[in-house]
């Protein structure tokens, strides 16, 4: 094991930033969401909540996520991204109700 485990499209590093190649990939798919979504953005409440599980994260290091690699700043804002390790299920469940 190189300290790499595979979760669906991620390659989820223990400790490090994920390769630029992989990093780059998980880009373009957050991309392809955004399109596919019409470049819809979080509205303010969304942004807060998905951004402060961030913080709490074990994986939140500089303002990144260490899984995928992104800004969370951004990716946080982007409606369609998702995180890796599913962390923000519960905040999207709890606005539809
Ligand atoms: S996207 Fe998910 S795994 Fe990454 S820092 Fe945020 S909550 Fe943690």
């Amino acid at each position: 094991m190189n300290g790499k485990i595979s979760r669906g499209c991620h390659k989820v590093h223990q400790s490090n930033f994920p390769t630029y190649f992989q990093m780059i990939k998980n880009l373009a798919m957050t991309t392809k969401d955004f399109v596919k979504d019409d470049f819809r953005l979080s509205d303010m409440t969304l942004w807060e909540e998905r951004y402060t599980v961030c913080k709490r994260c074990e994986q939140f290091r500089n303002s990144r996520c260490i899984s995928c690699g992104c800004f969370m700043k951004i990716k946080t804002a982007i409606n369609a991204s998702k995180c890796p390790l599913d962390k923000w299920n519960d905040i999207q469940l709890t606005l539809k109700d």
